[in-house]
């Protein structure tokens, strides 16, 4: 017998939670002693021109602890996952990781809204939050298209056309 609609939803609710947990373990977030220092190095206040503390590694991990019926909050896109405060937390907390298995877990869970995905292959590429501050500072740049497609379909792009460069200068074999 098929589960309903409203089960189905309920399994899907528990395995998120569940993986969240997982990766909470993982990245050491319970080891957190509040310090505050993720704030004072996080670049997130030059990107988007003010500082908002619950965009932050702290208040994330605080609500976390709580539970995690927040997931849908737009708040937990805004984070670069540059790794500023894995490097400087006392407490070995690795929120840059957590945070890069986060939103694939989201992703893969339903919550797209706040995702960027690659224009080929559709694969998640960024936080539309992130793609929106590039693409302000790359204004009209001839580059900028680089901003909508994964590493590897860009590999394949530049692979083909080197190919098709080296098959125009080899020299042609005469009988
Ligand atoms: S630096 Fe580490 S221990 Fe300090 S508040 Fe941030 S996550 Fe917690
Ligand atoms: S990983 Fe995210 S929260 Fe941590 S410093 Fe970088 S932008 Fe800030």
């Amino acid at each position: 017998m098929q589960p309903s609609s409203e089960t189905a939803k309920e399994n899907a609710a528990g395995d998120l939670n569940d993986r969240i947990q997982e990766l909470i373990e993982a990245n050491h977030l319970h080891l957190c002693v509040e310090c505050g220092k993720c704030s004072a190095v996080c670049p997130m206040v030059n990107f988007y021109g003010e500082y908002v503390p619950n965009r932050c590694t702290r208040s994330v991990v605080e609500r976390l602890r709580f539970g995690t019926d927040f997931v849908d909050d737009e708040a937990l896109w805004y984070c670069w996952a540059c790794k500023e405060c894995t490097f400087f937390c006392p407490s070995g907390v690795d929120f840059q990781s957590f945070m890069t298995g986060f939103r694939l877990l989201l992703v893969s869970h339903g919550y797209r809204e706040q995702a960027h995905f690659c224009s080929v292959c559709g694969a998640y590429l960024m936080p539309k939050k992130q793609l929106e501050c590039l693409e302000a500072t790359m204004n009209d740049k001839p580059n900028k298209e680089l901003l909508y497609e994964c590493p590897k379909c860009k590999k394949d792009k530049y692979a083909a056309v080197l190919h098709s460069l080296a098959a125009s200068s080899r020299p042609s074999v005469r009988p």
